[in-house]
């Protein structure tokens, strides 16, 4: 039988790889989408991996949970992963409430659409390297404790937690990837990678003179998404659910990878590059690496694209997305 999935924030970085990948596998992908008066833009990621017209879309919002109960019923899922966040750190404490309401308190309420919908649905829950913050330990594993950092961390955490308790409470196979930084040609452009790639392509162009970061001896273990949404699909497909690091092993400075795109371009990192103060956070992550060997040893996971890999890719695909602008 054709098996049901259903993905929120389907139109983000993450649902987009996630449907493809579920998508070559026979599922039918159906994406909770909130209601916007941009009504065309909002399946752009998943044109771009040519899947748009094969995902059936559903109206829905995190924050109301009748609305949940009532997608959850008309969908019938096998599967249901939770990627739908106010999910960029920064943005997280000018909008610490909203953040709250939609990462933390959202994720509660999704849970509790499939424990009264679909109670024997599968559930995956988007959880984040972030919440180990303040590292505890110099490589991070299931075990590390947390130190949320931000309001989104602090948000993360909860979900997290609820995600955990209602495995545990009651008896839902409900699993959560602590997923490290991953990136591609579909991340936002708030993300640094994405900034980095879009303004190196922006300058080789004759588009822009300088690129603005703050931080930029911040560390970080970054991944490919497409890599990234197998580790979701194998947690789910296996008997017992369980909490999963998702990283490479690998931590990288920011500066680093901006030396990995303009050299890909072609260009010399140090003629626009300017440190801008404002762009500094309230409180840092200094740095995140990851231990992924539980998801390598159970999963069979690994990650396959490296970060020079993935890096020159964004610039390539940030190029030749400006240049059929022009
Ligand atoms: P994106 O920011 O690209 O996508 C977030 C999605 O959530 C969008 O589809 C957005 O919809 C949707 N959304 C936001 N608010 C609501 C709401 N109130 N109701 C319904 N949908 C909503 O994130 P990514 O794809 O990068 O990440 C996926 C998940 O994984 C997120 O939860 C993120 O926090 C988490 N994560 C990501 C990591 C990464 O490195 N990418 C690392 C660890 C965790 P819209 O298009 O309308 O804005
Ligand atoms: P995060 O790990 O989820 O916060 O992912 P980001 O890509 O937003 O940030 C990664 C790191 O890059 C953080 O330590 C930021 O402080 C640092 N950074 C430095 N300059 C910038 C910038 O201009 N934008 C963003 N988004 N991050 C920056």
């Amino acid at each position: 039988m054709t098996r049901s999935a259903l993905i929120t924030g389907i139109t983000g970085q993450d649902g987009a790889y996630l449907a493809k990948l579920l998508l070559d596998k026979g599922y039918r992908v159906t994406g909770m989408v909130r209601r916007s008066s941009h009504g065309d833009v909002p399946d752009h990621r998943m044109r771009w991996l040519g899947v748009a017209d094969r995902v059936a879309l559903i109206d829905g919002n995190l924050l109301d949970l009748s609305n949940l109960v009532r997608v959850v019923s008309d969908v019938k899922p096998d599967e249901v992963y939770n990627l739908a966040a106010q999910s960029f750190v920064a943005t997280s404490w000018q909008q610490p409430s909203l953040t709250a309401q939609v990462t933390a308190v959202g994720a509660l309420n999704i849970l509790e659409a499939v424990r009264i919908a679909a109670p024997q649905a599968r559930f995956y829950q988007a959880s984040s390297s972030e919440m180990y913050g303040k590292i505890q330990e110099p490589v991070q594993k299931e075990t590390t404790p947390f130190y949320p950092r931000s309001p989104y961390a602090v948000a993360k955490l909860f979900a997290h937690w609820s995600t955990v308790n209602y495995r545990e409470s009651f008896g839902m196979h409900a699993s959560s990837g602590i997923m490290f930084n991953h990136e591609s040609p579909l991340r936002g452009i708030e993300f640094v990678t994405r900034k980095i790639t879009w303004t190196a392509a922006r300058i080789k162009l004759g588009l822009a003179e300088e690129l603005r970061l703050g931080n930029i001896d911040a560390k970080r273990d970054w991944g490919h998404a497409r890599d990234y949404v197998r580790a979701m699909w194998l947690m789910l497909q296996q008997e017992t659910p369980d909490d999963y690091v998702v990283a490479t092993g690998r931590t990288t400075t920011v500066r680093r990878t901006v030396e990995i795109a303009f050299a890909h371009a072609g260009l010399d990192p140090d003629k626009h590059l300017v440190i801008d103060p404002a762009l500094f956070r309230p409180a840092e992550v200094d740095v995140l690496r990851g231990d992924p060997s539980k998801a390598r040893r159970r999963l069979g996971w690994d990650h396959e694209v490296s970060l020079e890999e993935m890096i020159a890719e964004m610039v390539d695909a940030d190029l030749a997305r400006l240049t059929s602008r022009t």
